[in-house]
């Protein structure tokens, strides 16, 4: 899935709000994969870059699986800190609030 489709399946989820830099698609990708997987009726709340980290908000009425998907998705935010922001690559440094990598 590109970022379009992906941001186009977490709205149908009912998401009021989605946007991510394309070079989160994979991670967040992951999450949606994990959370359908523990969770097929999982609600997206909102999808978001905030302070330069993946904010990503959804809902579960699967009390078995909660904390394992809420754990996953903290897991998942601190990763996007460590991905240039622009690319993807592993990032290296900030700038400002963003994570870059040597070529950005
Ligand atoms: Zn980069």
């Amino acid at each position: 899935m590109n970022a379009e489709e992906l941001a186009e399946v977490l709205l149908e989820r009912g998401a009021y709000d989605v946007g991510f830099p394309s070079s989160w698609t994979s991670i967040i990708q992951e999450i949606h994969n994990k959370l359908v997987e523990l969770d097929p009726n999982y609600r997206t709340l909102q999808i978001k870059q905030k302070f330069g980290g993946l904010r990503f908000y959804f809902a579960t009425e699967n009390q078995e699986h909660a904390q394992e998907m809420f754990d996953f998705v903290e897991k998942m935010e601190a990763l996007s800190y460590k991905i240039c922001i622009d690319c993807g690559d592993f990032a290296t440094r900030h700038s400002g609030y963003y994570s870059v990598c040597d070529k950005h």
